[in-house]
């Protein structure tokens, strides 16, 4: 568990349903929550709130035992534009509240745009709407201009992180300021942009080392990485075995070599759109109503 800058406790490994189709999202979801995840994270732009609240409703779990997560799209910015995002997200969930909402994107040449939409998470926040407020892919110039401008810091900044990409001016910005940073393609796993020249970290052979050396796959030495250094993590997978396998990571630890050797693997290479390069204009998706 990770307690949040606002002492909300967060699961310290959740799942992940981006690039999951809304149709096999329900079986993975509720695949997840039999295995044992109670922590979601989707996204209005992926298409799949209303399967993933189906699932949640399926599992029978209470309402606070899920940590629900989504993410306003940048289509829906602007103070009165993201309170309707909020209430978009909660219809196709089938919630009345959320445990982590967070801005998707920063909108670097539209910035105000990007504090108006902030301060509508703020009143969501104030009203009891949300449990606790986030970014996801600001920069630490970005994080900046937000901690100026605003009054409650993120709770979390969900941020590309895996042994190819691990951003660590980002992580020490994130972690000085007390936001909690949460590591998508935790396993380099994003099958968008990247092109496969920089190869695979789950075919690295020097996590295929480190696993063999534990008897755990890379898949869980990556996992395992990650929680060691205190981010929080949503593999994602619509495979059955492979949901089991991801969160059977509470039962080894890595050393400080080991923590090391997978740290110099970082290529620099961003497999994910570059957060200086996002615009209403080249990444426009329309988020239906609920
Ligand atoms: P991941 O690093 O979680 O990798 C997912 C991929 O790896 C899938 O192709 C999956 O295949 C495969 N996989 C999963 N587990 C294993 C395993 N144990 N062994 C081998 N292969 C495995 O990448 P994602 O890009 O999906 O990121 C995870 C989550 O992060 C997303 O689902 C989303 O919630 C979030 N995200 C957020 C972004 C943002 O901008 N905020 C951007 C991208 C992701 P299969 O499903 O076929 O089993």
């Amino acid at each position: 568990m990770f307690t949040l800058n606002n002492d909300v406790v967060m699961p310290a490994l959740g799942f992940g349903v981006f690039q999951a189709a809304p149709e096999e999202t329900t079986a993975a979801v509720r695949e997840a929550l039999r295995t044992g995840y109670r922590h979601i994270d989707t996204a209005a732009s992926y298409g799949n709130e209303r399967e993933v609240g189906e699932a949640v409703r399926w599992s029978g779990l209470a309402r606070d035992e899920v940590f629900l997560e989504t993410k306003v799209w940048i289509n829906d910015y602007g103070y009165d534009a993201t309170l309707h995002a909020f209430d978009k997200a909660v219809g196709k969930l089938g919630v009345e509240q959320l445990d982590l909402l967070v801005l998707h994107q920063a909108l670097p040449g539209e910035f105000a745009l990007t504090v108006q939409a902030y301060q509508a998470l703020e009143k969501l926040y104030a009203d009891g709407k949300v449990r606790a407020i986030g970014v996801s892919n600001f920069m630490p110039d970005h994080l900046d201009r937000l901690l100026a401008e605003t009054r409650i810091v993120p709770a979390v900044n969900q941020i590309e992180v895996h042994p190819y990409f691990r951003q660590s001016d980002l992580l020490a910005y994130d972690a000085e300021h007390g936001i909690l940073n949460q590591a998508w393609s935790p396993i380099g796993g994003i099958t968008f942009y990247r092109d496969g020249s920089t190869g695979s970290t789950l075919a690295d052979p020097v996590v295929g080392e480190i696993a063999a050396a534990h008897g755990k796959t890379p898949a869980q030495v990556m996992l395992r990485w990650h929680l060691q250094q205190g981010r929080q993590v949503i593999p994602k997978s619509v495979t059955p075995a492979r949901i089991a396998e991801n969160v059977q990571v509470v039962d080894f630890e890595l050393s400080a070599e080991e923590l090391a050797w997978l740290d110099a693997l970082d290529t620099g290479v961003r497999g994910g759109p570059e957060p200086a390069d996002i615009t209403r204009e080249n990444f426009a998706t329309d988020i239906p109503e609920a």
